[in-house]
């Protein structure tokens, strides 16, 4: 079976595949391997409020461009003392519209410490979400979601994932995410778990 794996990230990509291997028979194909092309729509396709209808309005997308089954992920962290923010827009959490990656995950990080100065540790409180939709040439839905606990810490541990992970403290772990190995990253992460319920789904049904 093929199944394209529908994002524009280098680092979710490889966390996908690693994650996916597990499928046997599975040949995952990446959008340019898929032929889709970089279009300015793609900047439109996650204007909701849940992690669940952003997923499914890029899968819809892509899938419709390839014709093949498509599973896209929307993903992000949710702080408690900030009632859940930035959540789905945790991609731009940060004031500043001209920044990208690295650049843009170090503005995140320093508007998210920004936000919290002054909350004591028991209240820095946050998990990771990702939800991840499949939908294939049949027009099926498939939605599996991961959640990952943790704790906002007061500086940057670690230099391993991406973006808000060197701040993200797993407390079973006592590590922050940007500390440990990709494979105990997704051992615990949320698009591990996510991805994970995916792969179970797609050996059942083969
Ligand atoms: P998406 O591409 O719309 O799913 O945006 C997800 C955003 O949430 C990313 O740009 C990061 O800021 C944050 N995020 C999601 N997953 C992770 C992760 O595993 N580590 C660090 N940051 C993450």
């Amino acid at each position: 079976m093929k199944l394209v794996v529908a994002t524009r990230s280098a680092h979710k990509l490889a966390e996908i595949r690693t994650i996916l291997a597990v499928v046997p028979g599975l040949e995952v194909l990446d959008l340019n391997e898929a032929g889709v092309q970089w279009s300015p729509a793609e900047e439109e396709l996650e204007p909701y409020e849940t992690f669940e209808e952003n997923a499914h309005s890029k899968a819809r997308y892509y899938q419709e461009r390839t014709g093949l089954s498509t599973v896209a992920d929307d993903s992000g962290i949710a702080v408690d003392a900030l009632g859940g923010a930035p959540g789905v827009h945790s991609k731009r959490f940060a004031p500043a519209a001209d920044l990208d990656g690295e650049a843009r995950d170090k503005a995140n990080n320093q508007h998210l410490l920004h936000r919290l100065a002054g909350v004591p540790e028991a209240s820095r409180t946050a998990r990771y979400v990702c939800v991840a939709v499949m939908v294939t040439p049949g027009g099926d839905r498939v939605v599996c979601r991961g959640e990952a606990p943790g704790r906002i810490l007061e500086e940057e541990q670690g230099t391993g994932g991406f973006g808000y992970d060197p701040l993200f403290f797993d407390p079973e772990l006592g590590r922050t995410f940007g500390q440990i190995s990709p494979g105990a990253k997704h051992a615990r992460s949320h698009r591990g778990k996510a991805f994970r319920a995916l792969a179970r789904h797609l050996i059942s049904e083969s």
